[in-house]
């Protein structure tokens, strides 16, 4: 049977707006799922998603998808890469996969009320595939790391991270509920659409998946690019929604949206793809650094996208060019001395040509974040492992949950932001995390911090056992130690810095 060209029957098919009559439209639609913004309903019909495809292309091409990339798992199957792989690269994986799996399979409730709220047929028909796509990448990021339980119960984490209280996990759920999950299906798709995948997602899986392959990782690195291609069909839906907020008088309530949203992401993905790029990559095998991939994939692209639709860089650029510098090296000494409270093996990674990386690719390093390191390996060579290992808990930001710190050494910046709002007193780690409180205090405000929780009796008593305990740590797997145990030190005494 001959059929048609799509374009010959695409507009009439994906026109099912009517006009209701068993409910009224407040009821079909009801304003707090569909439109707070009150975009009258003919200006709908104007929504042209730029992508265009019918359902049976999307699964012969979803299909193809798929069988690319578990073709290229199981033909690497039999080569014991993951046998004989660096225990840092494993860790970036763990991390990864906890991450990112469940949250994939989160992202469909988020399409599904795109789906089922969006006032434009052509919006809920994109949403659709788009809740397809999420579906498609929870279930592979659960299925590939599930042989890898076997070698090592951390990969169980995977399943395991998004149903315990484990601090990365909390702060990973406060901001993906926040852009993805309790708004309303337009800011769902600015949030979301727009500022997390059209924003931030190239760089995780152009920049990843570049590192990945030249690790021989061929398996991760195709499954990252093929899930990335969906992500960047899907993304396109926040496009016509600015465009027809922009065009009914709403640009402030878009640009906030974008604002808020972009920097929430970013303050968690900065974690997951700057530590491992600039930490636990093997030099010979890192492309770039993670500022240089943030430059390229996000500020140049992002900027232009942002102006194509009609938007501006958000109030806080000169913040986020500062946070770029900053966030992820503090986190990374952050998270290495409090290694045991993740499910993952960080490695220290900073032997002397590791240093001089990284004062070239980020002047001052070695003045700021280098002088903490300056401790930690002055403690390692002298055989006093113990001291590295911090104690207690860091103050926690309000907003990102995650340890508020800044550069130390030679530039103090650490300090703590704070507001007062009803009689409680809450921390911040920037200027930008406060204003995001400030921009909605009542959706934030009850929200507790696990530091909060060891202080109001949620984890009693606050000790060391019962934290670790609280955060589902030593359950499935044991908490994380040096990836590496230690080796990176050995370097300082080849080197001329040995003699200090
Ligand atoms: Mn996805
Ligand atoms: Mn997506």
């Amino acid at each position: 049977m001959a059929l048609l060209d799509r374009s010959a029957w695409y507009n009439i098919a994906r026109s099912t707006n009517w006009t209701p009559k068993y409910v009224p439209e407040s009821e079909l639609f009801p304003k707090d799922q569909s439109d707070p913004y009150g975009i009258p309903t003919a200006e709908w019909e104007t929504f042209d998603e730029p992508y265009k495809v019918s359902y049976r292309e999307y699964v012969s091409v979803q299909r193809e998808k798929d069988a690319g990339a578990y073709s290229v798992k199981a033909a690497l199957m039999r080569s014991n890469y993951y046998e004989n792989a660096d225990p840092a690269y494993l860790s970036l994986l763990k991390m990864h996969y906890g991450a990112i799996a469940l949250s994939e399979y989160a992202a469909c409730q988020s399409d599904a009320r795109m789906t089922r709220f969006s006032k434009a047929p052509s919006m809920r028909n994109m949403a659709t595939f788009g809740m397809l796509d999420e579906l498609r990448h929870g279930q592979i990021q659960l299925y590939f790391p599930h042989q890898l339980v076997t070698l090592d119960r951390q990969f169980d984490w995977a399943h395991e991270a998004h149903h315990t209280r484990n601090w990365a996990t909390l702060a990973g759920r406060h901001a993906l509920d926040d852009v993805m999950m309790t708004r309303d299906a337009m800011t769902t798709s600015l949030m979301l659409n727009f500022a997390f995948e059209t924003g931030l997602t190239n760089v995780q899986m152009i920049g990843l998946s570049a590192d990945a392959a030249n690790m021989g990782d061929y398996t991760f690195s195709n499954l990252i690019t093929s899930i990335q291609s969906d992500e960047a069909r899907h993304a396109q839906i926040g496009t016509p929604v600015i465009e027809i907020m922009i065009r009914n008088g709403k640009k402030a309530e878009a640009q906030q949206a974008v604002d808020v949203a972009f920097w929430r992401i970013w303050r968690v993905f900065a974690l997951l793809t700057g530590i491992p790029m600039d930490y636990w990559f093997p030099l010979e095998k890192r492309d770039r650094s993670f500022k240089e991939y943030m430059h390229e994939f996000v500020i140049t692209q992002f900027e232009r996208q942002l102006r194509d639709v009609g938007l501006e860089r958000p109030w806080y650029w000169e913040h986020f060019l500062d946070d770029i510098e900053t966030h992820h090296h503090c986190q990374q000494a952050g998270i290495w001395s409090w290694r045991n409270t993740v499910w993952w093996n960080p490695t220290g990674g900073l032997g002397p040509a590791e240093r001089d990386w990284l004062e070239q690719k980020y002047p001052g390093w070695n003045a700021t974040h280098g002088k903490y390191w300056d401790v930690i390996i002055d403690n390692l060579r002298n055989g006093r492992p113990e001291k590295t290992e911090a104690v207690g808990m860091p103050a926690i930001c309000n907003m990102c949950q995650i340890p508020i710190s800044n550069k130390g050494g030679t530039v103090w910046k650490a300090r703590i932001y704070q507001r007062e709002y009803e009689g409680r007193r809450y921390n911040f780690c920037t200027l930008v995390c406060r204003w995001v409180f400030d921009t909605d205090p009542v959706r934030y405000k009850d929200w507790d911090t696990i530091v909060d929780r060891m202080y109001n009796g949620q984890i009693s008593p606050p000790t060391a056992e019962n934290i670790l305990r609280y955060m589902g740590s030593g359950v499935v797997s044991k908490g994380g130690r040096d990836a590496h145990d230690y080796a990176w030190v050995k370097g300082y005494d080849r080197s001329p810095q040995a003699a200090e």
